[in-house]
């Protein structure tokens, strides 16, 4: 095994033989260096510890798939999307800033059909750019260059930006709870990505409406952000796989509903930066509540 991914599956490993953290599912991927062509090869590895009465770990039985192929598709993939975000970004800075422009003037001149275009043009670049910069920070995190910049700021204000940002954007009711008088620690502009990310999801997968709240619950040093839904909701057998990247649920009723695949898994990593993770609680056909954990004063 590759000496950079030793530890790591070491400690899943730790985890698949205790029965009560995993149930003792396997599924990973990391390299291996070939025994004579020293030669990097990727694989996948899957399998399931059978436990004995007492929950004491008796026998393993697993697979193991070489993916290099696969992987080096997904590289390839990975740096095409980093080169096209990163020319697509300078362009589309510079039509935002012309469209805010416009929109001053069209305000002045009370132009009616030029501030409904402009300003469902505003809201679309407003997404373009918030899309590209999901990618650009990939593209970072994957090379580790992915940097945080932690600092007291005041969460209330925080969600107040990120929630009139979204009620620009559409009709859905929203409501801000028990923020107030909330200092956290944390990167203001990343937190705020994740919030963006978990509220334009909470609208997207409401597409009947519904009330969309978020809310802290203050615990000693502690805060719990969380957003809820009253939407389509989130089969069981896909909340476990949520959080990873390019991961989309398929199923009929959200197949219209367009998505990389990439917020949640961009933001799950965010917050783990933080030291904290996201976590969901969801009913298929009720709604969902998405939250985690953010060190206060
Ligand atoms: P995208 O929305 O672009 O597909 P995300 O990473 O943001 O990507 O979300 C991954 C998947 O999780 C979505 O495809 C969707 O099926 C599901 N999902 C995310 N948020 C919600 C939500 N609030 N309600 C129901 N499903 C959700």
């Amino acid at each position: 095994m590759h000496p950079e991914d030793r530890e790591r599956i070491r400690l899943i490993i730790e985890d698949v033989l205790d029965k009560s953290k995993s149930d003792g599912n396997y599924d990973v991927e990391y390299r291996t260096v070939g025994v004579e062509d020293k030669k990097i090869r990727w694989v996948r590895a899957m399998g399931k510890a059978i436990f004995d009465d007492e929950n004491k770990p008796m026998r393993f039985i697993g697979t193991v798939l070489d993916i290099t192929a696969q992987k080096q598709e997904e590289f390839r993939k990975n740096d095409f999307v980093a080169i096209v975000s990163h020319e697509l970004k300078t362009p589309l800075t510079s039509m935002y800033g012309y469209i805010q422009i416009m929109l001053q003037n069209a305000n002045e001149s009370k132009d009616a059909l030029s501030l409904r275009a402009l300003n469902s043009m505003h809201g679309q670049t407003k997404k373009m750019i918030a899309l590209i910069k999901d990618f650009l920070d990939i593209a970072r995190l994957e090379e580790g260059k992915l940097q945080m910049i932690k600092k007291p700021f005041d969460l209330h204000l925080l969600l107040t930006d990120v929630c009139s940002e979204l009620a620009f954007l559409s009709s859905h009711a929203i409501e801000l709870q028990d923020c107030v008088e909330l200092t956290v620690i944390g990167d203001r502009e990343k937190i705020g990505q994740v919030m963006s990310n978990l509220l334009s999801n909470a609208v997207k997968y409401s597409p009947k409406g519904g009330k969309i709240i978020i809310g802290c619950d203050k615990e000693e040093k502690q805060v719990r952000v969380y957003v809820k839904d009253k939407g389509v909701g989130i089969h069981a057998k896909d909340l476990p796989h949520l959080f990873e990247r390019f991961y989309r649920v398929d199923n009929e009723q959200i197949q219209t509903i367009t998505g990389f695949g990439i917020g949640l898994y961009l933001s799950s990593e965010i917050v783990k930066s933080h030291g904290s993770t996201i976590s969901v609680e969801s009913i298929e056909g009720q709604g969902s509540t998405f939250y985690f954990y953010l060190p206060c004063y």
